[in-house]
């Protein structure tokens, strides 16, 4: 499962990250995936459950944002976003991802990544956060 292993390259971040805090307790997780990145929401929530047991991380929250797509276009120079909601066809282990305008292969900028964004951090006993 894809999920697994790019949310434990997240955690593993994190936790390394963590090390510079002193904290009580890790309150929220916030990682942003881009929209080509075709994570599952539910596989990733599982997978930061299982991944995060034994660790500082345990029972903290986990906030997933989506972030668009930015593709170019070497063809007719269409810089945008890539409309691949619920298109079933890029639902494949290696999309090829074709210009709207004239569907040609487009590079993509922006919109494969998967990163943390924010974390939340309990430091005092009355809840501070930082
Ligand atoms: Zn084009």
């Amino acid at each position: 499962m894809h999920e697994i292993s790019v949310m434990g390259q997240l955690i593993k971040a994190i936790l390394e990250k963590l090390n510079e805090y002193e904290f009580k307790e890790v309150q929220e997780v916030e990682i942003s995936v881009g929209e080509l990145a075709f994570l599952a929401e539910d596989q990733l929530r599982f997978a930061f459950e299982v991944l995060t047991e034994d660790t500082a991380l345990r029972g903290a929250g986990l906030v997933i944002k989506s972030s668009k797509s930015i593709v170019k276009c070497e063809n007719c120079r269409y810089e945008g976003p890539l409309n691949v909601e619920d298109d079933p066809k890029y639902h494949i282990a290696f999309p090829i991802f074709a210009c709207p305008k004239c569907n040609s292969p487009v590079e993509v900028i922006k919109g494969r990544e998967c990163e943390v964004t924010n974390v939340r951090l309990t430091i005092e006993q009355d809840g501070k956060e930082k």
